[in-house]
């Protein structure tokens, strides 16, 4: 649903890499005429075309693994500025929220602390894991772990909107308990996954090792997470599974759920950890519950203190002394992803105070970095955009009329949050303590834990965000039937007052064009307008709708992500996996396109009129297009293939100018050249 995948996880936490001083990066700029390869056609491979200059000349630092001209670019000098915000309130405070946030992000800064606490912040979990004496006592310990914000692997559970009925919100629990980014990590049998999996089974042996393990205790320790990690892979429901919100409802009754993995005492943990009464949950992914059943009834004891001792390290690995943090560093952000060295420490503690404590430190940034006019301007776009997707809608070929009053009903009932919230969080039950930095991040996990679980049973707060303010990115919700756009991303290269309105529709125009389309995609339209799981097509129109996205799914997995190297083999995309981005991507290319149009109409100028020698048309493509310009490693390639709904910036824009004749016409190509090819898809 997001317009990209979030920052890494492990990959962009703690560094330890002091010496870094913090720099201002420059400003991007809308489009840029020096980023072009113009001796690259662009009917052949417009990406190419469009980025070549500057994919050339902007190589990836080495503390990076994606070097994006938009993404990563804007969200390094929003990090930056955010830096100054924090640095500022670290140092001299001027309310009482400056305090908070500037302690918390102090105490992150301050590694002697970090070093001489060693592992001091981790020893009462340890201890609580040492006295588990019978795998009985599992749901009373994970709770006391729960309470205290200690991470612990085996499951996920928590509160969201019932997919049948938006207006609930309900208890819910997921898959969870794997340390690598997907379960083909541990079950894909290749020479590529076999290494990695070595890897994996040699960093949790250092790790153990550090934290005060014999050698052969570590092994032993590494063998039993890997055995019982294995395991939970195998009965993991896929991530192109998870995308159909068929596979993961499974509505039972408490009563049912505990028949299912009476193993584990779930009356136990959920009276522990502070949730309201409920009868009836979700249950996403039975088939993972079952398995952990027969886990917990065939693992011995010592097997499950591995387990948690490993998720209590691995969880906190990053706020712990250098030696934890490199060892991690080295597996998890260099072998798996390619990185070469760790992000400085302003970056990391700056990160990861916008995660603890977002909308507390987005509301100084607001004030300095939204002006009125970005709000404004957005909601002329967003309200262009409204109309052009409704346009595309009633001169769809292939959709029945009835069906196409259900969709312009859904159309007319998707809320636009622009900008941030207008009512923020309250954090001043956060303790924040300026010398203890696990300590402040276990008082944030509990936070967000009750916030969260205090869900139950409420009604759904529609103003409620899913991003804070600074961040450089969008999303369609489709149970709240919504499309956000933080102020972080509302600035060059996507929206520039400053420019034509080409390059702004081929920016900013496309996102809001996505994010629209997503209510509408192959997962996005089983949702109707309300939020609610229910057809609004006629079973006509369904089987249409799935032949065209069925299309955009085979061109996509055509397409290659990662190169052979080595021992493994070429990596294709996930057609299914990234069917909703693509097909996101290709709405709204062209509805922003309609858009245009319209907005010049009205002003009265047309799509061949030219600036800095191209025509309207071509500058709208030229704009969309160099919003992808990036470059990643191979490691990161490959993994993003396996575990990331987006497609790469070249498949964005090559894919999606392939379907819209529009592009042909605009940079004179004739059919069967690749960019304009005689059988193309289109959904929307
Ligand atoms: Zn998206």
């Amino acid at each position: 649903m997001v317009i990209v995948a979030g920052t890494m996880l492990a990959l962009t936490q703690a560094a330890q890499g002091e010496d870094q001083k913090p720099a201002a990066p420059p400003e991007s700029r809308s489009l840029d005429l020096t980023a072009i390869d113009k001796t690259a056609d662009p009917c052949t491979d417009f990406y190419q075309y469009a980025c070549g200059n500057w994919n050339k000349s902007n190589p990836i630092p080495s503390d990076q693994v994606r070097w994006a001209r938009s993404f990563t670019v804007v969200n390094e000098r929003n990090r930056y500025l955010l830096w100054k915000e924090l640095d500022a309130a670290a140092k001299d405070p001027k309310t009482p929220l400056q305090k908070q946030f500037g302690d918390f992000y102090a105490s992150c800064m301050n590694t002697d602390v970090v070093e001489k606490k060693g592992l001091t912040p981790i020893e009462p979990a340890f201890k609580a894991i040492a006295g588990l004496a019978e795998t009985k006592q599992l749901a009373t310990l994970v709770s006391g772990l729960e309470n205290h914000g200690t991470p612990y692997g085996l499951f996920n559970f928590g509160v969201g909107v019932d997919e049948k009925d938006a207006t609930k919100q309900i208890a819910e629990v997921f898959q969870g308990g794997l340390s690598l980014p997907d379960r083909d990590y541990y079950i894909v049998d290749s020479a590529h996954f076999k290494e990695i999996r070595a890897q994996f089974v040699e960093h949790m042996k250092k790790m153990f090792a550090l934290a005060g393990d014999t050698p052969e205790q570590a092994a032993n320790e590494a063998a039993a997470v890997l055995e019982i990690e294995t395991a939970m892979a195998k009965a993991a429901t896929s991530r192109t599974e998870l995308r159909q919100p068929e596979n993961r409802y499974h509505i039972y009754t408490v009563v049912d759920f505990e028949k299912l993995d009476p193993q584990f005492d779930w009356g136990t943990y959920f009276s522990s950890i502070g949730i309201g009464h409920f009868d009836t949950l979700n249950v996403a992914t039975p088939n993972f519950f079952k398995t952990l059943d027969g886990l917990i009834a065939g693992e011995p004891v010592a097997a499950w203190k591995s387990y948690l001792r490993w998720h209590v390290l691995h969880g906190q690995a990053e706020n712990l002394p250098k030696a934890f943090f490199d060892e991690n560093f080295n597996f998890f952000s260099k072998t798996l992803a390619g990185q070469e060295v760790p992000e400085a420490r302003w970056k990391q503690c700056s990160s990861m105070t916008d995660d603890a404590l977002g909308e507390a430190v987005g509301q100084d940034w607001v004030k300095e970095y939204f002006p009125p006019q970005a709000k404004a301007s957005m909601d002329k776009l967003v309200a262009a955009l409204e109309k052009s997707l409704g346009d595309d809608i009633k001169t769809l070929p292939w959709m029945s009329d009835d069906t196409k009053k259900a969709a312009e009903e859904k159309l007319a009932l998707i809320r636009n949050k622009i900008g941030y919230p207008e009512k923020w969080r309250d954090y001043s039950s956060v303790i924040v303590n300026r010398n203890d930095l696990i300590e402040n991040e276990h008082h944030a996990a509990v936070y967000e834990n009750r916030y969260q679980l205090a869900k139950l049973g409420k009604p759904v707060d529609e103003k409620e965000w899913g991003m804070t303010p600074p961040t450089v990115n969008a999303y369609y919700s489709p149970s709240f039937n919504d499309i956000n756009f933080p102020a972080g991303i509302l600035q060059p290269p996507f929206f520039d007052f400053k420019i034509d309105p080409a390059v702004n529709f081929g920016g900013i125009g496309v996102v809001i064009g996505h994010e629209m389309t997503h209510g509408f995609d192959d997962q996005g339209s089983k949702f109707d307008g309300h939020g609610n799981l229910r057809e609004w097509q006629t079973a006509e129109d369904r089987k249409n709708f799935t032949a065209r996205t069925e299309c955009v799914a085979n061109e996509y997995s055509g397409f290659e992500a990662a190169p052979a190297v080595g021992d493994a083999a070429a990596v294709h995309l996930n057609g299914h996996l990234t069917l909703g981005e693509n097909t996101a991507d290709n709405g709204g290319l062209r509805i922003a396109f309609m858009a245009l149009q319209d907005t010049l109409a009205a002003e009265g100028k047309t799509l061949s009129e030219k600036i800095d020698g191209f025509t309207e048309a071509q500058r709208y493509f030229l704009g969309f297009a160099q919003v992808w310009c990036q470059n990643q490693t191979d490691a990161e390639s490959r993994r993003r293939a396996l575990i990331d709904p987006h497609s790469p910036g070249n498949w964005r824009v090559n894919g999606s100018v392939q379907n819209f004749d529009e592009f042909g016409k605009a940079f004179g190509c004739t059919k069967g050249q690749p960019m304009v090819p005689v059988n193309s898809c289109r959904v929307w």
